[in-house]
């Protein structure tokens, strides 16, 4: 049974009033370009598709299906969130809450999971449909949005040509890949091409979060524990290392690695991953020992974002830890609230050059903005 807040998450229910905030902070300082680097956006044919099964994810993503609600009984008369609207408007009214926000661009990502839980012709259909909405919009909108292909896993070769029209073609700036794919991930053999197309094209794959596999769930479903509050971490966190200890990075590279939410807490960890890698872990299904540590493949070849992590003492490890390089800013618009984010980054009291780099500098390298809409400060 799919009841009202299904329906909601899925976009489905049109024209309800948005619920944007109207006092704004105040544009950036001349020269100081906010770039916002994992901004959801989502087509009304994807939410339709993933409406239709949701009443499959309960045997086949108990963790999803925990996302959605579909596990559980609801009242069918919640008020709808806010972010329901801004989700499917990549246009005017999304440019207005990035300007009360302060932020210049967004790099749009199609909103998690994605195309994934699609069998895989229809998976290839509606990326193709969603690169080509979003390409229509940066088309529209060059200086205010960037953006990100969507590409079925479900398809690995169909995703690498996918990934390639989307760089060369279309001029998105990399892939969105909301980890795994029924269970599997991308260090996988089957993935490859992927993973050699993204590292010929130097163009990047953000490694969105999703719940966690169904091999890994169960812990995470009695309370509700699936998504932002710690599952998608967990997920993602171990998706990431199994690509450090594949050995993939020595294979590929120019293989480049976006994760949002403060590195969804590798950083934290960089030490104590580095202690055990030495001591004998990460080591398995017969991969090659790692040219370096875990920790320099992870500063060389990741960048994190800081979406929904707008907390000073884990913003100043990161920087830290990684470098200045090595961190961009992101508001998860519309599922956090971008101005927050913005004004709890600018209070931290940074240095005016890590600041322009977090803001914007490391966006337009990792994700080659300076050709568009550069210059064009808001
Ligand atoms: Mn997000």
């Amino acid at each position: 049974m799919i009841n009202r807040r299904t329906l909601i998450r899925g976009g489905l229910v049109a024209g309800l009033a948005s619920q944007r905030i109207l006092a704004g902070n105040a544009p950036s300082p001349p020269g100081l370009r906010r770039i916002a680097t994992e901004e959801g956006f989502n087509i009304p044919e994807v939410a339709r598709a993933t409406a239709r099964i949701l009443p499959e994810l309960v045997s086949r993503e108990p963790g999803e299906a925990a996302v959605f609600g579909v596990d559980r009984p609801r009242s069918g008369d919640e008020a709808p969130p806010p972010w329901l609207h801004q989700l499917s408007d990549i246009g005017a009214g999304r440019i207005a809450d990035m300007d009360g926000a302060g932020i210049a661009m967004q790099v749009l990502l199609l909103s998690s999971p994605g195309v994934q839980m699609f069998e895989a012709g229809e998976a290839r259909e509606l990326s193709q449909l969603a690169n080509d909405r979003l390409a229509d919009a940066i088309r529209k909108y060059p200086d205010r949005f960037a953006g990100l292909a969507a590409i079925p896993p479900q398809d690995p070769a169909f995703a690498a040509r996918e990934l390639e029209r989307a760089v060369s073609k279309l001029g998105l700036n990399g892939a969105i890949i909301n980890s795994h794919t029924g269970g599997h991930y991308l260090d996988e053999a089957p993935y490859l091409p992927i993973l050699e197309a993204a590292a010929a094209l130097e163009a990047p794959i953000y490694i969105h979060p999703r719940a966690p596999s169904p091999q890994m769930v169960g812990p995470y479903l009695d309370y509700q524990m699936v998504g932002a509050i710690w599952g998608y971490a967990v997920e993602v966190s171990a998706h990431a290392l199994r690509l450090i200890f594949s050995g993939v990075f020595d294979r590929l590279p120019k293989l480049r690695i976006v994760i949002g939410h403060m590195g969804e807490g590798i950083p934290f960890f960089l030490d104590r991953i580095d202690t055990h890698y030495a001591a004998g872990a990460g080591r398995g299904r017969g991969s090659k020992p790692l040219s370096r540590p875990p920790s320099e493949i992870f500063r060389d070849h990741f960048t994190i974002t800081t979406s929904g992590m707008n907390w000073g003492p884990a913003l100043r490890l990161s920087l830290e830890t990684l470098g200045p390089e090595r961190v961009m800013f992101a508001a998860d618009y519309p599922f956090e609230n971008a101005r927050a984010a913005v004004s709890r980054i600018d209070a931290l009291g940074l240095e005016p050059d890590t600041l322009a780099k977090l803001y914007h500098r490391n966006a337009e390298r990792v994700f080659r903005l300076t050709a568009r809409g550069a210059g064009q400060a808001k």
